[in-house]
């Protein structure tokens, strides 16, 4: 592998608002930093405010001069929804690869049966050879806590990278919040471990199926702001006489996820399939379908 202190490389982090892609970015280039090289970053932000999409690109070597990546010259992708990767695989080189997470943020307005869930995903890259996917959520949620998820890929992205565990676990200290120092940790060293599987294949129209989606509160920390009572395209959350959120009509969720990205206190969680009531001890649950 090549010295950690020479090494020259070109990454972009991609996802949508509120995945942590500016946290990643920032801990990517604590890492080179630790190793006396030049790093700069650019982050595009657009409209993450509303789960639109954000990048960091990262540069580092011995000396770097621009701060954007040319095309045909990036060497990995890091893309924490599988869409989101799409938009960068022609910028990749000829011997770059992609760590990307399957977690899929559907825009509501792409749902092609709004009440049912049913979707058209693009999912037909995933056979290229050099990408490897995997379920970075689910690992975040076996570390602790489905927020660090972004986190599990840096965990895969540095077993391909020259630079120490301990110089990761250090910049993930320096850039998470105390609180949640020990599950990042968690997250980083599952992600570390992941080991190639197969990608997801494409699924034809024909057999797609309705999701099942469930959605969780945890009454504590709803402070009543009513951010998600007025972003849910489908109208499913209403505060109550108690100033707390509950849900009306909930088999019209699609799973969106707006709710669960745009609640300051992260209070809600939305998960498509693979859920079950034990996941969130006394959180209150639904599952619309
Ligand atoms: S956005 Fe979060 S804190 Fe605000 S009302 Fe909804 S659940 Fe409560
Ligand atoms: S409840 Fe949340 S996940 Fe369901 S449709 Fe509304 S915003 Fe989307």
């Amino acid at each position: 592998m090549n010295d950690p202190a020479q090494m020259s490389a070109n990454l972009v982090v991609a996802g949508v608002g509120g995945q942590g892609v500016v946290l990643a970015g920032n801990i990517i280039s604590e890492v080179t930093l630790a190793y006396g090289l030049d790093v700069k970053k650019a982050e595009v932000h657009g409209m993450s405010q509303r789960g639109g999409s954000v990048s960091a690109q990262v540069r580092f070597g011995p000396e770097v001069h621009g701060v954007l990546v040319e095309k045909g010259r990036l060497d990995w992708i890091v893309a924490f929804e599988w869409a989101e990767a799409l938009r960068w695989l022609p910028l990749l080189g000829s011997h770059g690869s992609v760590f990307a997470s399957t977690e899929q943020v559907i825009p509501p307005v792409s749902l092609r049966d709004r009440v049912e869930g049913k979707v058209r995903y693009p999912l037909e890259f995933t056979q290229h050879p050099r990408i490897r996917a995997f379920d970075a959520s689910g690992l975040a949620r076996q570390a602790g806590n489905v927020k660090t998820a972004g986190v599990a890929l840096l965990g895969a992205l540095s077993s391909a990278l020259p630079f120490s565990v301990e110089a990761w676990h250090q910049a993930i200290k320096e850039w998470v919040p105390a609180k949640a120092v020990e599950v990042n940790l968690r997250a980083f060293d599952l992600g570390r471990q992941w080991q190639s599987a197969p990608p997801p294949r494409p699924v034809p129209v024909s057999e797609l199926v309705p999701r099942q989606v469930w959605l969780s509160l945890e009454e504590s920390w709803c402070k009543g702001c009513g951010i998600c009572v007025n972003v849910c395209p489908e109208r499913i959350w209403r505060l109550n006489e108690r100033n707390v959120v509950e849900v009306q009509e909930v088999e019209r969720c699609t799973g969106c996820g707006l709710c669960e990205k745009l609640c300051p206190d992260l209070a809600i969680d939305v998960v498509v399939e693979s859920a079950s009531a034990a996941a969130w001890g006394g959180a209150k649950l639904w599952q619309p379908n």
